[in-house]
């Protein structure tokens, strides 16, 4: 990558890299590729050693906040000067990938590492000071919900009510900090950006042969649990006119809901996954159907609007099958926009490259999503080959990884250089 030694300086070493990798990867790490590593056990113990360890090795001042979201500061920029927060998380699935979470890690390691180089051999101040971070729980797979450090980190979720969710066996995240020697106590405030590196975990970029992506958008979800109340009554005698079938209604709602995410085309999803039908008996007219329904868009917009038209849905449906309705509870998480300004500079440190960033949405979620609410974040994805994530065979090749990784220093040596003026100019091209 000459050019960019020309351009920004701020070059990476994929050897560095991928070293990197192959040492976190031992903390967990299969044979056959897997990655075992629950948030806050044994080998997520180590592995946060391990990088705690890098932290001091390369004079970074690393930090540990009451949920155990670990921060390494790399002391560059004036004490005035506003923090970028790199990073990821290193937790992983049960029998799940290594480079999920671990990469954005690692990659923030190297690209802070070769700005600071950068610039020191310049002999520049950077105009901003950065930090490299790994997330707490990111995956949910050992305590829910999943995101629980970012959230906390942002004011979303309670750090006592944080501290006492509990895993299967019934330890608590409070009490697994503490075995592992993460509860710490150190505060750390909201970034003034927070920008993280992830593998794509779905076919788009490698399916059209793109080494970039940009996640612009997180989808949002509106949740309801609705019941339909009918009456009671024998399946044999009882007249046909004479029924209030609550289950039919029900069964409106279900194929309506099929029909209406078509009418979006790909910007709306819907699902009816669990019904709870009452007395449920074969012989008998259902008195009560509850539905939990789901409709997801990347789109605040589609999301309002489908509501209005689920609800237009249930009248109609009651209306049909001669019942009555109750909404027992709706759960409203956003949809929204990754920041403009963030994206702007990563497309315009990939056209660097003489590459063209492909647009993502992320439906799953990441701990960028939790950020979003509070400063401008952003989420670069490289390429998963075959789209895989969550499985032993999750892969992103050396390349691709150096790649992004090399897209994310240039990103961060404009920042050194600009501030956080760099998110003001969104317009042409580097
Ligand atoms: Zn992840």
């Amino acid at each position: 990558m000459p050019d960019t030694l020309q351009r920004s300086g701020a070059l990476i070493d994929p050897a560095r890299l991928d070293a990197m990798m192959t040492a976190v990867s031992a903390f967990g790490g299969g044979e056959d590729g897997s990655m075992m590593r629950l948030t806050l056990s044994a080998e997520d113990g180590r592995a946060r050693d391990w990088l705690g360890a890098w932290f001091a090795g390369n004079g970074f001042a690393g930090k540990i906040d009451p949920i155990g979201n670990q921060f390494g500061f790399a002391g560059m920029g004036g004490s005035n000067a506003p923090v970028v927060l790199v990073g990821s998380h290193l937790d992983s699935q049960p029998n799940g990938g290594r480079f999920d979470g671990a990469l954005g890690v690692v990659s923030a390691c190297e690209a802070i590492r070769a700005v600071r180089e950068a610039l020191e051999r310049r002999g520049v101040l950077s105009a901003c000071e950065f930090a490299v971070v790994n997330w707490t729980n990111e995956e949910g797979a050992r305590f829910q919900p999943s995101l629980l450090g970012s959230s906390v980190f942002t004011g979303a979720a309670e750090l006592d009510w944080a501290l006492e969710r509990r895993d299967g066996s019934g330890i608590s995240v409070g009490e697994a900090l503490s075995s592992i020697g993460y509860a710490g106590t150190d505060h750390v405030a909201v970034p003034g950006a927070y920008v993280e590196l992830h593998i794509e975990g779905g076919p788009f970029l490698e399916r059209e042969n793109t080494r970039f992506g940009i996640f612009t958008r997180f989808w949002g979800a509106t949740k309801y649990r609705l019941a339909f109340l009918g009456r009671q009554a024998h399946t044999g005698p009882t007249p046909m006119a004479e029924r209030l079938d609550a289950l039919l209604a029900g069964a409106h709602v279900v194929t309506g809901l099929k029909a209406l995410a078509g009418a979006y085309g790909l910007d709306l999803h819907t699902s009816v996954g669990r019904l709870e039908v009452f007395p449920n008996s074969p012989n008998t007219v259902p008195s009560e159907a509850v539905l939990f329904i789901e409709l997801r868009s990347g789109s605040a917009t589609v999301l309002a609007e489908a509501e209005e038209r689920l609800n237009a849905m249930i009248e109609a449906a009651a209306k049909e099958a001669g019942v009555g309705f109750e909404i027992r509870s709706v759960d409203r998480r956003i949809a929204g926009p990754m920041d403009a300004g963030l994206v702007g500079l990563a497309e315009r440190s990939a056209a660097g490259h003489g590459v063209v960033s492909r647009h993502l949405d992320t439906i799953g979620g990441h701990d960028a999503v939790s950020l979003a609410a509070v400063c401008p974040s952003i989420v670069l994805a490289v390429p998963s080959v075959g789209g895989v994530i969550h499985h032993p065979t999750e892969l992103t090749r050396p390349e691709d990884q150096a790649f992004g990784t090399q897209v994310l220093a240039d990103m961060l040596m404009t920042l050194a250089t600009d501030g956080l003026a760099a998110l003001q100019s969104r317009d042409e091209a580097a």
